[in-house]
């Protein structure tokens, strides 16, 4: 499966929810700290056979992102920024914030009712995690089994 997740309050946020320790190279990159968790869950995924990316509204620079990840021993398969997004759904990238089906992923991983609520009109399936959930992890892997 092709799985993608949201960056902004879903794996980084400021103090919002438990951070990752940060390693010595994420600290000489000044990379952003990443939500606690998103190792082990990205590490079960990969065991899985699924692809994982990153779909963002935010202009970070694909290498910006990709140099994140890496510096917690992580990688991802591709990076959609607010660039891409615009670039591929043309004038429709004004009335949908995300829209996964453009780029082939399968499943959405994001903290915003407004994604969800997209997601149930356009057809494109959505786990919604709240900041708050510790269980986060257990939620999209469960999800991910079905
Ligand atoms: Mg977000």
């Amino acid at each position: 499966m092709r799985i993608s997740f949201d960056l902004d309050d879903t794996l980084i946020a400021k103090k919002r929810f438990p951070l990752e320790k940060e390693s010595f190279v994420a600290k000489l990159l000044g990379a952003e700290r990443l939500r606690l968790g998103t190792i082990t869950l990205f590490k079960a995924l990969r065991s899985k056979g699924h692809q994982i990316g990153v779909y963002t509204t935010s202009y970070r620079s694909k290498t910006k992102i990709k140099r994140m990840f890496w510096a917690y021993g992580l990688s991802v398969d591709y990076v959609v920024n607010q660039q891409l997004h615009e670039r591929t759904l043309g004038k429709r990238s004004k009335s949908i914030s995300k829209y996964p089906p453009a780029f082939e992923i399968d499943l959405h991983i994001d903290d915003s009712l407004g994604v969800e609520r997209e997601g149930e009109l356009y057809g494109f399936n959505t786990v919604i995690v709240a900041m708050d959930d510790l269980q986060w992890i257990d939620k999209i892997l469960e999800r991910v089994e079905r």
